[in-house]
């Protein structure tokens, strides 16, 4: 039975992806790990683990006889340009242990990477698979860098990693970690609790976005596919929906009519004028066929019935 380890789990891919993951292969054979406890207990195991600690990491991976890795503990793209360093630390040293760890004990490893990766000198409509990688976030950087040390591990060290370049995701059982992309969670619960919002974006901007039962079913449709359909070792581009930001209150005025938007773009306005509007997936979808489900309209309804719902939703 494959026993999986899932970095980062209380984040908002983890808190989906995990529970997913249980469902699928039994509670106990999916650890979840993160630099705290889970808000809400688990049914599974949960270990506290920090991702820049090498011995920690190895620890985990012999004492659970780990064979599958889903790295996900990251500084996300916001925080990231606070912190720079941490950003660097995380994210560089956290998946180079984690690469040399699927190394020496024969891990399968998906870890995900972002539209950030682009920059201004990517061409913004329709962005292909293989372009300009100029990213100014020191987030990009981090997730340029990785995906070509992806690329390398499996070149040089056999390791069977995989990768999505993500676009913004959406979804209501976590919140959101601190990305550019935040503002659609951010206007769909202020909504869906009967206030108004001001959109940190201006109203024209445009975006790759994606609902999380889309995300989490892409990462596992990769990790299952055949290793020789798995044409790309960096990482791949996906994508689902996209929409202005305009786009989005303006569907969400159809469920709630009384909603309001204004906007008041601020410095996360240059990081997301710097990423692509639309994403090219098809390699994606010839190579392991992926389909995404959600359009806008199914999403902004799916979201506001489940965050109206206060049971199912963490602040
Ligand atoms: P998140 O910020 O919600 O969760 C990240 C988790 O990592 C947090 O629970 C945090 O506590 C944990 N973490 C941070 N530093 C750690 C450390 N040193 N050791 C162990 N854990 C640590 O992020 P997310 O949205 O779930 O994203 C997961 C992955 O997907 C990241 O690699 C992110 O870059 C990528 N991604 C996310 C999005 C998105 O829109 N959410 C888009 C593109 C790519």
């Amino acid at each position: 039975m494959a026993k999986f380890l899932i970095t980062g789990a209380n984040g908002q891919i983890g808190s989906d992806l995990v529970a997913r993951l249980r469902d699928m292969h039994g509670a106990d054979n999916v650890v979840g790990s993160d630099l705290r406890l889970p808000a809400s207990p688990q049914a599974g195991p949960h270990e506290i683990a920090d991702v820049t600690n090498l011995d920690q990491l190895r620890e985990l991976i012999t004492n659970y006889n780990i064979d599958t890795i889903y790295h996900l503990a990251s500084i996300l793209s916001v925080t990231g340009e606070k912190h720079p360093d941490l950003a660097w630390q995380v994210n560089m040293n956290g998946l180079k242990h984690i690469l040399d760890l699927a190394a020496a004990h024969n891990c399968k490893v998906f870890w995900p990477s972002s539209i950030a990766v682009f920059g201004p000198t990517t061409p913004r409509n329709h962005t292909p698979q293989r372009t300009v990688l100029e990213p100014q976030t020191i987030y990009g950087i981090t997730k340029s860098a990785g995906e070509l040390l992806c690329n390398y591990y499996h070149q040089h060290f056999d390791v069977d990693v995989r990768s999505l370049r993500y676009p913004g995701l959406i979804s209501y059982s976590a919140p959101p970690g601190g990305g550019t992309t935040d503002f659609s969670i951010d206007m769909l619960r202020a909504a869906a609790a009967g206030k108004a919002y001001a959109c940190f974006v201006g109203p024209k901007t445009r975006l790759p976005m994606m609902y999380m039962p889309d995300a989490v079913n892409a990462a596992l449709v990769l990790m299952h596919a055949a290793p020789e359909d798995i044409r790309t070792r960096t990482s791949y581009n996906v994508t689902a929906v996209s929409f202005s930001a305009e786009e989005l209150a303006a569907e969400i005025k159809k469920v709630i009519p009384g909603f309001e938007c204004t906007y008041a773009p601020d410095f996360r306005q240059e990081i997301a004028d710097s990423w692509p509007s639309t994403l090219n997936d098809s390699e994606a979808r010839t190579d392991w066929n992926w389909q995404p489900e959600f359009t806008l309209d199914a999403m902004v309804a799916d979201m506001l019935m489940h965050l109206q719902q206060p049971s199912k939703v963490v602040s």
